[in-house]
């Protein structure tokens, strides 16, 4: 069951990828732009538009960062969502998202409980 559903509580990543974006992070739920299936939850560090997406920020589900060499898809509609790259200023593996293809929506800590995937 865990596998599936988020876990109760998570805490932000604290470190010098965030320290360089202003230390501050949000979580954003992220859905398909196409079906509405929930895709991930993720931090999003500093402020800015969400263009790329690091592996290392994905909180849920917990299996995805092991699937960080394939593109991102959506299990409903299975559109691809974003495509394998390494941000090379920063070493970071992650996936550039295509324009419009996903929903954000910013939640709290304490609102992530029983988010399915
Ligand atoms: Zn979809």
């Amino acid at each position: 069951m865990m596998e599936n559903s988020m876990k109760k509580t998570f805490r932000f990543k604290s470190d010098a990828y965030k320290k360089a974006r202003g230390g501050y992070s949000r979580c954003l739920l992220l859905r398909c732009e196409k079906c509405k299936q929930t895709i991930l939850l993720y931090q999003k560090d500093g402020p800015g538009i969400l263009k790329r997406l690091y592996v290392d920020r994905v909180i849920a589900p917990a299996g995805l960062p092991g699937r960080k060499n394939q593109n991102l898809t959506c299990k409903g509609c299975k559109t691809v969502l974003g495509i394998p790259f390494l941000y090379k200023k920063e070493n970071r593996p992650a996936w550039r998202l295509f324009a419009g293809a996903v929903e954000k929506e910013v939640v709290g800590v304490g609102e992530v409980a029983g988010i399915r995937f």
